[in-house]
Parts: C-alpha cells; structure tokens; sequence
C-alpha cells in the first residue's frame, strides 16, 4: 500500500469542521467522567490582572517543577490535554498513481507531490526494486536534519542482500555497512553536545528507570540526533526497534553506530518503497518479541501496524507521534473512532511549534539560502509571504543581516505586528519588480504565482519556507518558452525568452529541509519531548487516558524547556510564596494558562 492510497483514504478531515481550541485546563483524565474533553465555544479571554488569579494547575498527578533541574527529582507523570485537531498545514492537491496532480475534494489534503517528484528523479542503487511509490509525508513534516556525510557509492549491494553482524556478533539490523559504526558514533557524540535535556534526563535515569519493561518501536529519520533520542530510550530502560520515515534522510554512518550498540535499526539512504515497508515490518514481525509502544514520524508505522497486526494493539499502551502528517491521521482515526489506543501529539507542544517554526527557521533560512545560492544579505530587497511563526523567523534573520525586508499578509494582526516590527507592510504586486528575493511562508497555495514570477526582475531568488510546495505557482513555469536550466543541485534557472532568469530553489519545496541542516537544538526540544511523552503514556495508570489524541499539558512543556536552560546559564527567577499567592499560581508551574499565546 503506498502513502497516497493510505492518504487518500486518511486524509478526509474537514479542518473547517474542526474546532482548533485549546482544552480547558481539565483534561478528560483528570475530571469528571462525562468530560468530552474539548472546549465547546472559545476560551474566555481573560485580561490576567494583578488581582485576577488566572490559572488553576492543569496537571493532579506528578509535579513537574523548577526542582528538575536538581539531580534527584522524580521523573514527571501529567496527565495530558487533549483538543481537536489544530493542523493548518497541508497542501491542498496530491499527485495521483499516473503522476498527475489532482485537486483535493475535500478543503485539506495531504500533500505529496514534492515527495513524488523527488522520489522518481532520483536513481537508485537498487534496481531490482520498484520506484512506484511517493515516499513518506514525514519528510516534510518534520524537520529533521538529513544531512549525512557518508559517501556509500563504493557499494551498490542492497543491505537486505548482505548478512552483516556488529562486533559483539549480533546480526539483528539491516543497515548500509557496519563498518561506519566509528563514523556514526563521533556524529552520535557531536548531536549529545547540543542535547542537553536527553543528557540531563540519561543521568537521571540512572537512579530510576521509567521505561523498563517497554519495547518502543519507532519510525523516524535516522540520524545522530535520533540517535541521542534512541540512546536515552534505552538508558531509561526501553528496547528499541526502529526503521527510517523517509527514504533519504538516514544517515548510514548513525545506522551503523547504533546497530554496532546493538539496536535493530532497519533502515539505510536510498530505500526504495519495497525496502521501506520491508523495514518497518522487520522492525514489528519478529517472533518473541512485541512492542508496547510505538514512537512515530509521519503515521506509516501506525498505519502498517493497523493494517497488517492490528492484534498487536491489545498490547500497545499508546502512540507517540510527532509530525503534522501523523497527527492528523491520529485525529482522523479518533474522529472515526478507530483509534485503539492513546495517543500523544508532540507535533503541537508549545515548545515544538515555538522552535521548530520561529527559531529553526530563524536560523535555517540563511543557510539554505547561502548554500544554494551564495548570495549577500546586506541591502538586499526581501519580500517575505505571511508573518506568522516562520515568516518572523525570517525576517528577523535577514533583517539582522542588513537586508530591507517587506512583509505581506492577510491577517491584520500579524500585519501590525509587521510594522511594529518595523517592517514595511506591502501587497506583492507593490514591490514585485524591484525585490532581489522573495519567500513564502503562508502555509497556503498560489501566493506567487505566474503573473508576479512574469514580473520580477533579473536575478530574483524565489523560495518558499512553507509545508508544502503550493506557495509558488512552479507548474506555471513549466511552459515551452521557458527554459529551465539546473545550475546546482536543489537551485534552477528559469529563463525567459528575453533573457530574464529567476532563481528558483528546491522547485518550491520547502528550503531549510531541501537545502540545509536543522539546528540540533531544535530536535532536542522535540526529543526530549517525545521521551516524556512515551514516559507518561508508558506509565499512565489504567483509564487514565482513553482512545484518543492527547497534547502534552503545560508543565511538561514547561519542564522541557527548564532542561534546556542550563546549555546557557540561565537563572530563573522563583516565585515567592506571596507572589505566587497574589498571582493565583502554583509556585512549581504551570506559569500560564492554556490560552497564552507566548
Ligand atoms: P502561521 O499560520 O503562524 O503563519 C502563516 C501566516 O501567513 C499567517 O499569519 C497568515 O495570515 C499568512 N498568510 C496566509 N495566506 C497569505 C497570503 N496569501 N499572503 C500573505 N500572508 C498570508 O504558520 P507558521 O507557523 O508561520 O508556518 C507557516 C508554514 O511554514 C506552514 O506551512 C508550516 O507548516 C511551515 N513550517 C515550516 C518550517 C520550516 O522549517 N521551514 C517549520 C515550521 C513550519
């Protein structure tokens, strides 16, 4: 079955029929047993005043606390939220089996055609495998880097043909070549330098082991920072089993470290879709041994474990997943009311979305704009699409390069934030023809399309840092009087017949994932919250949470980011007992009620 056919038969949700509102701080687990769980109407706003107290604690069990930032605190147990499906992402058309792309019927699709593209123009080394399929969303969803330095063109012998065993003799793994493992192991010890909650949290672990007796099977990218994940799982007491998300992005040298440390990793770069699916059941489908729980990038896992072992279920306590992708299969599954089990969205956290969209891209958008095309910043004309996470993000990085930056959006608000930015707000026809580069980050389709692309002028770097790649118009390029000419990898010049050239990068896709790296400490946030996720579901009593989709509550994000303050010296103020009484909060968090939008 490949992802299409599974996104087509998943991905049906309606997002306008879905209410985005956070939970009340009560979450089904912890209060009444007729609580459905979600917020009817939208949350009061209320004006937090020095006499108004307004939070009550989210979280009955557990006590996440500035005390875990001491060496001897216990492990925090929270009972999560739950809320409907938040997604506001997706493409809005897909690319059939015949490679067309069809208009979604429905308002949100999952998109696949960048995958698609991508999948087909690429050769294997694999040859007697079948390139029929488009790979994993996940590859876009999640912003894992999926740089890998390893060079495997000595060897065009597919893994699943060779019987490999690390030193220890174990042969259970099916990686690109062991003999990376020292390779693997120094990229492993580079991505620890910049995790230091799954560190704090390793050496916690060695006085309790809140994992024990789990057996996590995962499917994720496969490099040095999911490595460091792994790494912990198994120091907090887990067994892992893990397979690739995305067919590209394992860094084979990682593979080989872990499977040399004697994890099952079935994964290696350039799987085609037979190896793919062949991994992820060599990872679930081994006599003696059955997982309880599940960690997920992208849903594929989930979705094969539905499909091909759903008795497997009876066993798993819950499932963790991280992508937009997967979440909204999760949420498609609750709504349709074939969930099984509890499920964690990571994806939502507010340190996840914080950091993945505005810092990550505060950062990565030089990168992949520099890698591709050696440009200079300084007094460079930008016009950045939408000022959402990722659009101020942006702009606040080229702004500091010495760029002038122009924004446009549609919302109001996010328009005056603009300005008091100090960015000039513009329609994008204003300033078309003299921008040096423009980038979209709307998160919608046909932002710049044929007309603006007819005229920018000479040299125009255009780029979309989005989810998926329906901001630009790229179709509209594809006409018999242009000429496309491929300068670089991920970097083409489209050439008009005047002479004009624009700069296109990453045909559209989204850049920072096409054309550079993601900072490490950006996944650590998002590992460290996948670690305590499993943690909770893992150790949740019995009841405690029901078939359905569950956001980490407050504290624990609140918690995740308390581990990563040490990395910078940073001291946090206590409340005193009278202050936290004034402000009506529990001096060990949660700090804010749901509704703060940070
Ligand atoms: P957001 O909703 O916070 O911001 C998008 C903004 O675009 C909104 O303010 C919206 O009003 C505006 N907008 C919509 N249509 C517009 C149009 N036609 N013209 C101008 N503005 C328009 O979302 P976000 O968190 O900033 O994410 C934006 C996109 O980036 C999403 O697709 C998201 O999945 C993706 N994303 C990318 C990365 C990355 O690493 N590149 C990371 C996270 C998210």
């Amino acid at each position: 079955m490949s992802v299409q056919v599974l996104a087509a038969e998943m991905a049906e949700v309606e997002l306008k029929d879905v209410p985005s509102k956070e939970l009340t701080p009560e979450s089904p687990l912890t209060t009444k047993a007729d609580d459905k769980g979600i917020v009817e109407s939208e949350p009061k706003a209320v004006v937090p005043s020095a006499t108004t107290p307004t939070m009550e604690p989210i979280v009955k069990t557990g006590d996440p606390s500035p005390g875990f930032l001491t060496p001897n605190t216990k492990m925090p147990q929270a009972s999560a939220m739950k809320r409907t499906d938040p997604q506001q992402n997706g493409g809005e058309a897909f690319v059939n089996r015949d490679g067309t792309v069809a208009e979604a019927p429905r308002l949100k699709k999952i998109q696949f055609a960048d995958q698609k593209q991508e999948f087909n123009k690429r050769p294997t080394k694999i040859g007697r495998r079948s390139l029929s399929r488009s790979i994993s969303q996940s590859s876009t969803d999640s912003y894992g880097s999926a740089a890998s330095y390893t060079d495997s063109s000595d060897d065009e012998t597919s893994p699943r043909d060779k019987q490999q065993k690390n030193s220890k003799g174990n042969g259970d793994f099916c990686i690109k070549n062991i003999k990376q493992a020292d390779f693997g192991r120094r990229e492993i010890e580079i991505a620890e330098q910049e995790m230091p909650a799954l560190m704090a949290l390793r050496k916690r672990a060695q006085g309790e082991k809140p994992l024990a007796g789990a057996k996590v099977v995962g499917c994720t990218h496969i490099t040095a920072q999911t490595a460091v994940l792994m790494e912990t799982l198994s120091a907090l007491g887990a067994q892992c089993r893990w397979a690739a998300c995305n067919i590209y992005s394992t860094q084979n040298e990682v593979a080989a470290a872990l499977a040399e440390g004697g994890f099952s990793v079935f994964a290696w770069k350039g799987e085609s879709e037979d190896d793919f699916w062949w991994c992820i059941d060599r990872c679930v489908n081994l006599e003696g041994w059955q997982p309880n729980m599940i960690l997920d990038d992208g849903g594929d896992l989930t979705h094969w474990i539905y499909k091909k072992y759903p008795n497997m279920f009876k066993k798993i306590k819950g499932i963790v997943e991280e992508s937009v992708t997967g979440v909204h299969r999760l949420y498609q599954l609750s709504k349709a009311g074939k969930l099984c089990v509890p499920a964690m969205n990571v994806n939502d956290s507010v340190t996840k979305q914080k950091f993945d969209n505005l810092y990550c891209c505060r950062e990565s958008i030089l990168d992949g704009l520099k890698r591709t095309t050696d440009v200079m910043f300084g007094g460079k004309q930008v016009v950045v699409c939408g000022y959402g996470e990722v659009g101020k993000g942006c702009c606040a990085a080229l702004k500091a390069m010495g760029s002038i930056v122009y924004v446009t959006e549609i919302d109001p608000i996010c328009a005056l934030q603009a300005c008091m930015d100090g960015f000039r707000l513009v329609k994008l026809n204003e300033v078309i023809r003299q921008v040096d580069i423009v980038i979209t980050c709307t998160g919608n389709k046909n932002v710049v399309v044929r007309e603006y692309l007819d005229r920018m002028k000479n040299g125009c770097i255009v780029c979309n840092m989005g989810h998926s790649n329906t901001e630009i118009d790229v179709a509209s390029l594809r006409t018999p009087e242009l000429t496309w000419e491929r300068v670089r990898s991920q970097v083409d010049h489209v050439i008009w017949p005047d002479g004009k050239r624009i700069v296109l990068l990453a045909e559209g896709r989204l850049l920072n994932l096409s054309c550079s790296t993601v900072p490490t400490f950006v996944l650590s946030i998002t590992a460290t919250t996948q670690a305590l996720a499993l943690i909770e579901l893992y150790n949740a009593p019995e009841g405690r949470y029901k078939q359905d989709v569950y956001l980490l509550p407050k504290k624990m994000d609140e918690y995740v980011a308390s581990l990563h303050l040490p990395t910078f010296d940073a001291h946090l103020t206590e409340l005193s007992d009278e202050q936290a009484k004034y402000l009506g909060l529990n001096k060990n968090g949660p700090f804010k009620p749901n509704y703060y939008r940070y």
